[in-house]
């Protein structure tokens, strides 16, 4: 049998990019590509599934999680008590592992992949630990990965754009991205989380910080601008200020209008698979957790959903592509580069925290958390993050996460779904959970449960495009991965009232296949595949980048780290692969 080669037979299949929904056929892999068909000779050679009522779907691609990195190993020290609750042991092929909200490296690809995912993005990679992040994302084995870099609080970055440099401050992300080998622009609590440094944070897009003395309307409109003027694959992503305060939605929504006039565009140099639709993004600006940045109200007393009016304001643009951060209950661990928020929660619940990265223009905090479906504020954020991915009519404009393990670990994704897909399924939770989340929220009287193919759209398919990964992922085009899922579910006779079921099946995909290989059946990893890093390289005009090395070459005088060692080398990634973005097209 041939390597990476295989036919998927007379599954049920969705591939929303190829606008396929549910059609009986085949799916053909030939050296780990997807292709339109295979020869004689090689279909004798290929190895054969019968997918024959079942769900065959790309493989799922998840664009924002925190499995690597400084903050998420903070997260594992602080909670021995995570390890012995969940536990995965060892088998000739694999590693043991254990942790449950932050679970060990090996673990976390393991899980991933019993759920049917082959792609998950790092979702904060800050500079100065991007070497760390690098080493944790080469011991995750089974997925394919890449890292987004934290540059809304950078100091260069801040000096740069309050001068009106764009030029220079354009030249350095692209020398950053090449540098720390990472993927995109990442934008935390603009401004605000240097303050934090000061043990203060900011409350208004108009405000000036400390030293820097620039606005997060001044860096959000900055990063978004120097985003499209490289062409990046991904949209500036953007976890706006006042996370987690009663009110925030209004700063969201204003967060949100800043990047509408910017159009957005990729630089690509890539082979793009071959599909139906469009598979440049629309957005020039990607948010983050939208449920965390939805809160209305003044104070805990009268807080309630304020979902609604940023959804209505996303379904009048199409500028705006979200994931939802959504809460399945349970033990979570927050851990964010938002400081002063996880410091805000730690002073509500009293819990043990930490901080990190705070000298290193960066700030994460972490801190344990339990959501209780007796807590009126939890709950209500449970109906909040399904209000999210409801709400906005379409559904090309959401992603589906918890922003794992803020709202809760990844394997919670099924639980999610069911509640996308299941009416009945909101309604059990509703009757356990406490009566704010039907009185704060509109949940309530929303009747839409998403299909089969929504689902494929907010897990692979828009996960994919939203990144400018859907040259490769999410697709079934000639030319894209050949990465499948296949569930053993019948989806011309899906049972919603049967949810239960639902949430087993999605828990462990029957297949995992990655590049033409079956790497899990059936929750049991057969293959422990090779993966690839990916990272951006942009080509700027090499007259900018010596003039701004120069600066940030200067600088480093008053850094404890030499700039020698700054860089992150490529031997710390695995297989990496270089996007190449051409600034000039
Ligand atoms: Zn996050």
């Amino acid at each position: 049998m041939m390597s990476g080669t295989i036919v998927i037979k007379n599954g049920y299949v969705f591939d929303p990019l190829n606008e396929v929904n549910g059609d009986k056929m085949d799916i053909f892999i030939k050296d780990g590509k997807v292709v339109k068909e295979l020869s004689g000779s090689e279909m004798k050679d290929a190895k054969e599934i019968d997918a024959n009522g079942k769900t065959v779907m790309p493989g799922g691609v998840d664009s924002h999680s925190h499995i690597a990195g400084a903050k998420v190993n903070v997260g594992r020290m602080m909670r021995p008590e995570d390890s012995y609750k969940w536990a995965r042991g060892k088998t000739p092929l694999t590693h043991s592992g254990s942790g449950y909200t932050v679970p060990s490296v090996y673990m976390e690809g393991y899980e991933y992949s019993q759920m049917g995912y082959t792609t998950v993005f790092e979702a904060a990679v800050p500079p100065m630990e991007a070497r760390h992040t690098h080493e944790e994302m080469r011991s995750i084995p089974m997925l394919d990965m890449g890292g987004y870099l934290v540059l809304g609080n950078n100091w260069f970055m801040m000096r740069y754009l309050k001068d009106g440099d764009i030029d220079r401050a354009a030249a350095y992300v692209a020398w950053m991205m090449r540098t720390h080998k990472t993927y995109g622009i990442k934008c935390v609590n603009p401004a605000g989380v240097e303050n934090w440094g000061w043990g203060k944070n900011i409350s208004s897009l108009d405000e000036t910080n400390i030293h820097f003395e620039i606005t997060p309307r001044e860096i959000i409109d900055g990063l978004t601008e120097i985003n499209e003027m490289l062409g990046m694959p991904m949209s500036m992503h953007l976890h706006a200020n006042n996370l987690g305060h009663p009110g925030c939605f209004e700063t969201t929504k204003e967060s949100l209008k800043l990047s509408r006039s910017v159009k957005a565009k990729q630089n690509m140099g890539v082979e793009w698979a071959d599909t139906k639709m469009d598979l440049k993004r629309d957005q020039s600006v990607y948010l983050t957790h939208m449920q965390f940045n939805a809160f209305a109200g003044t104070s805990w007393r009268d807080f309630e959903s304020g979902v609604k009016p940023l959804a209505d304001y996303i379904n009048n643009t199409d500028h705006v592509v979200i994931d939802s951060g959504c809460v399945p209950f349970g033990e979570a661990t927050c851990m964010t580069g938002d400081g002063p928020s996880i410091h805000d929660v730690a002073v509500l619940t009293g819990s043990k925290w930490s901080n990190t990265d705070v000298e290193m223009e960066c700030g994460a905090g972490v801190c344990p958390f339990t959501y209780l479906k007796s807590n009126p504020v939890h709950s209500t954020q449970w109906a909040m993050g399904l209000e999210c991915l409801l709400l906005i009519d379409d559904p090309w404009k959401t992603i589906m996460t918890t922003d794992s393990p803020n709202g809760g670990p990844f394997t919670k994704y099924p639980l999610v779904m069911s509640w996308l897909m299941s009416e009945a399924s909101r309604e059990q939770t509703f009757s356990e959970c406490h009566k704010w989340a039907n009185d704060r929220s509109t949940l309530g009287g929303v009747d839409r449960e998403m299909s089969m193919y929504d689902i494929a759209i907010l897990t692979r398919a828009n996960t994919a495009k939203t990144i400018g990964m859907a040259h490769r992922k999410g697709s079934f085009g000639a030319g894209a991965d050949g990465d499948v899922t296949i569930y053993d579910i019948d989806p011309t006779k899906v049972d919603t009232r049967d949810f239960d079921n639902l949430i087993q099946k999605f828990s462990t995909a029957e297949y995992t296949i990655k590049d033409g290989n079956v790497v899990c059946h059936n929750g049991e990893i057969t293959l422990v595949p090779d993966r690839r890093t990916y990272y951006v390289d942009v080509d700027v005009k090499d007259a900018d980048e010596k003039d701004m090395l120069k600066d940030v070459q200067e600088w480093f005088r008053y850094y404890s780290l030499g700039f020698k060692h700054y860089p992150t080398p490529e031997k710390y990634l695995v297989n990496p692969t270089v996007i190449k973005v051409n600034a000039e097209k």
